[in-house]
């Protein structure tokens, strides 16, 4: 399917994809197994520079926007979304930099973010407080001009391997959801550590883990936006990360589709290739036309996105303005609706896509030696995280219903 990208698009996806090819391949049996984060082919791929192609020139990046987030997302996803996420991960961190960031803050933290020279992560969630951000109860207490951070967050995608962590925490317990605030915090600062280390089902080259803050104070100037907009955050983030999970899940589905035709057109049974069987050939069609519908609104949105919001990063970064606020003055659209659409759709189907690859594949594809398990239990977690598939159907109705009502 042409989808109109520019030159620059298309090379940006083409090369992703040679990268995921030279540096993710060759590593991603063993870092699946051994569980390893793989920094040699990290910091190769990040030599390309085309994980921070979505952000502004001015900080370093390529000067795309969510489009160019997508390819990069779904090309790298196609060969290993587990590596691949070292970088989607990190984008889920920056994100809040660049969308509610001040100016000073957007300088003094995207150029690294940028340049992959530094990754970051984002925590958000706890033991409590999962679908329910707002049962959060790590604690900041203002102090002078510090906050002191005190509690533990859980399931942190580039945990200890990041050095820059967006964290979420409650500076006002008695308001609830308008009490969370959201910081910026460096590996290395005293009182800030790890925990445990999760043994996952998929993805299992990113180290997920605990955050542990204990008596951890972060500068005033390190706080995000305003106090008691944590949630705020998190939704003007999400609006703009869901199309990246989709474009990882997007990634998977592809990937695990390349597989199987690669083996399936050759596979022979009662001297025939199996592609002649009709029940396999519809499952390729079916897997097919899953992807391509899924990739069209994936692509539409993003391309949306970024007609949108050209001139709010235009304006934000010549009036050295915080872009939420910009994109407040002018009025510019929400995205919950279409991101949450994108990230269901797309991983509905790479966990349908995935399932029917290991099925047209036979035996070998429940093998560990063939690469389509891998990519069935890495699709799993793409309807998971960033909300789970049930929380975005609740975010799209609730849409649909205020545009009803107005
Ligand atoms: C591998 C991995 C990596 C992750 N990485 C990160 C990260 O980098 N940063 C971060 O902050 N978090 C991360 N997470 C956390 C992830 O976002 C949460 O696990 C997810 O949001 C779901 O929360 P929960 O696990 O507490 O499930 P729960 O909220 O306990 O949900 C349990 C079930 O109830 C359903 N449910 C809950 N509420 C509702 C409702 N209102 N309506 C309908 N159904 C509902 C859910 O859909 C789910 O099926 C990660 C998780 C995993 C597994």
């Amino acid at each position: 399917m042409d989808y109109e990208l520019s030159e620059v698009q298309a090379e940006i996806r083409d090369l992703a994809y040679q990268t995921a090819i030279r540096e993710f391949k060759p590593v991603r049996e063993r870092c699946d197994a051994e569980e390893e984060f793989p920094w040699d082919a990290v910091r190769r791929a990040a030599k390309s520079d085309i994980a921070g192609a979505y952000l502004p020139e001015a900080y370093g990046g390529l000067g795309g926007g969510i489009v160019e987030l997508v390819l990069v997302a779904e090309q790298f996803a196609r060969v290993c979304s587990g590596i691949g996420l070292a970088f989607g991960a990190s984008g889920l961190g920056t994100l809040p930099i660049l969308l509610l960031g001040s100016a000073e803050q957007r300088e003094r933290w995207l150029p690294d973010l940028a340049s992959s020279k530094k990754l970051a992560a984002f925590s958000i969630t706890e033991a409590g407080a999962g679908s329910d951000a707002t049962a959060m109860r790590c604690l900041a207490k203002r102090d002078g001009d510090h906050y002191v951070l005190d509690g533990s967050k859980c399931f942190v995608s580039n945990g200890s391997v990041a050095e820059i962590y967006v964290v979420f925490a409650t500076t006002n317990p008695s308001r609830g959801a308008r009490g969370v605030s959201v910081f910026i915090v460096e590996k290395g600062t005293p009182g800030f550590g790890f925990g445990k280390k999760e043994r996952k089902m998929g993805i299992r080259a990113n180290p997920t883990y605990e955050l542990v803050f204990q008596n951890c104070r972060i500068p005033k100037a390190n706080l995000l936006y305003k106090e008691g907009y944590g949630l705020f955050t998190a939704q003007t983030t999400f609006d703009f990360s869901r199309p990246g999970v989709a474009a990882q899940a997007l990634g998977i589905a592809q990937g695990a589709l390349d597989e199987t035709l690669a083996y399936i057109r050759q596979r022979k049974q009662f001297g025939r290739p199996v592609t002649s069987f009709q029940a396999i050939s519809h499952m390729m069609a079916d897997c097919a036309v899953q992807i391509e519908m899924s990739r069209a609104l994936l692509y539409a949105t993003a391309k949306a996105m970024d007609k949108a919001m050209r001139p709010v990063y235009e304006k934000a970064l010549a009036d050295r303005a915080i872009v939420y606020d910009v994109m407040n003055k002018m009025d510019v659209k929400r995205w919950t609706k279409e991101s949450a659409m994108c990230k269901l759709s797309c991983s509905d189907v790479a966990m349908k896509v995935t399932t029917d690859c290991v099925q047209m594949c036979g035996g070998i594809g429940y093998m560990r030696d063939f690469p389509l398990e891998k990519f069935m239990r890495d699709a799993k977690i793409t309807q998971i995280y960033e909300g789970t598939n049930q929380i975005q159907r609740n975010e799209i109705a609730m849409m649909m219903i205020k545009e009803l009502a107005s």
